[in-house]
């Protein structure tokens, strides 16, 4: 008798066990940027779970691939990459790994976000490793563009309606009500950007483009050399010649940049060097894809002047 209630609550348990793992029944989505998730959110709410692999403060350039990514791509109904070569050093890597053929390049539950974007500097000619770490389909940080954000969203809206037909209707909902919001909010930033139209600034790496062309701000020179490559002693005593010639006093950088040589520059032309967030999670404030940009605007119109 004793041995039948054991089997018993065994069983019951098993049950359990069973319901809690069947319990998620919606779309598991994985995305490499944390940018890409917060969007990914906003579009399908509540009905998927969603998993960036970067953080927000990592440089996604440089990704070690590790086993535990493979596992959460195993599992994922759709993976949404930024593209444009963005992730080229680690994320084919980790599709081999993951053993999960849904989300290979051509399946259903692959999804490049930069399909429908217009990348800015495209080069123009023959790319090779001289020219640095070049991307060669154009700047692969197209989400800095907050109208950019309309175009992420509706290419997820797409493929997540692709996956789940029946939830459709939601999903266009909350794209709706997305839209809707940014709309309201990239007015809001236009206008704090306004007074510092034309503008000159010097950023590390060439990762503000589709920032500072959607909000008219003018990128004198990068820090880096090349793309990807540390400048040289040569390249940061020119570029701090050029910039006390035309006044130039602010040196902008992702947050997961060493500042070192931000810093150095900042010293020599009595400039300031800031330290962005590039993505979701770059910094505490920056929580979403909307706070992405207060944060980065708060941050800029208090150091930015007017340009003269
Ligand atoms: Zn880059």
């Amino acid at each position: 008798m004793r041995m039948n209630i054991f089997v018993a609550n065994l069983v019951a348990w098993t049950f359990l066990l069973a319901g809690t793992h069947l319990s998620w029944a919606g779309l598991k989505v994985v995305t490499t940027t944390t940018d890409l998730a917060s969007i990914a959110k906003e579009v399908g709410g509540s009905l998927i779970e969603v998993q960036a692999l970067v953080k927000g403060y990592q440089d996604p350039h440089q990704i070690q691939p590790k086993p535990s990514y493979m596992v959460k791509m195993n599992r994922a109904d759709l993976l949404i990459y930024q593209g444009l070569d963005l992730e080229i050093g680690w994320l084919p890597i980790l599709i081999d790994g993951a053993r999960n053929p849904g989300i290979r390049l051509g399946q259903s539950g692959h999804l490049d976000a930069s399909v429908r974007i217009l990348p800015l500097e495209v080069p123009v000619g023959e790319v090779d490793r001289s020219m640095g770490d070049i991307h060669p389909y154009g700047n692969p940080h197209y989400h800095l563009d907050p109208e950019n954000g309309f175009i992420i969203a509706q290419s997820i809206f797409n493929k997540l309606s692709e996956l789940d037909p029946a939830n459709s209707p939601q999903y266009k909902a909350n794209l709706q009500q997305f839209r809707k919001r940014l709309e309201g909010k990239i007015k809001q930033w236009k206008d704090r950007m306004t007074p510092f139209k034309g503008a000159q600034i010097v950023t590390y790496h060439k990762l503000w483009s589709y920032f500072t062309n959607r909000f008219e701000l003018r990128v004198f020179d990068t820090v880096e050399t090349k793309p990807g490559i540390p400048p040289t002693t040569t390249h940061l005593v020119k570029l701090a010649d050029q910039m006390n010639q035309k006044k130039i006093k602010l040196i902008v950088q992702a947050t997961y940049y060493k500042s070192e040589f931000a810093d150095i520059l900042a010293g020599k032309t009595g400039g300031t060097a800031l330290a962005l967030p590039a993505f979701v999670g770059g910094t505490p404030e920056a929580k979403d894809y909307f706070t992405l940009f207060d944060t980065i605007i708060d941050k800029l119109t208090k150091v930015l002047k007017p340009a003269s």
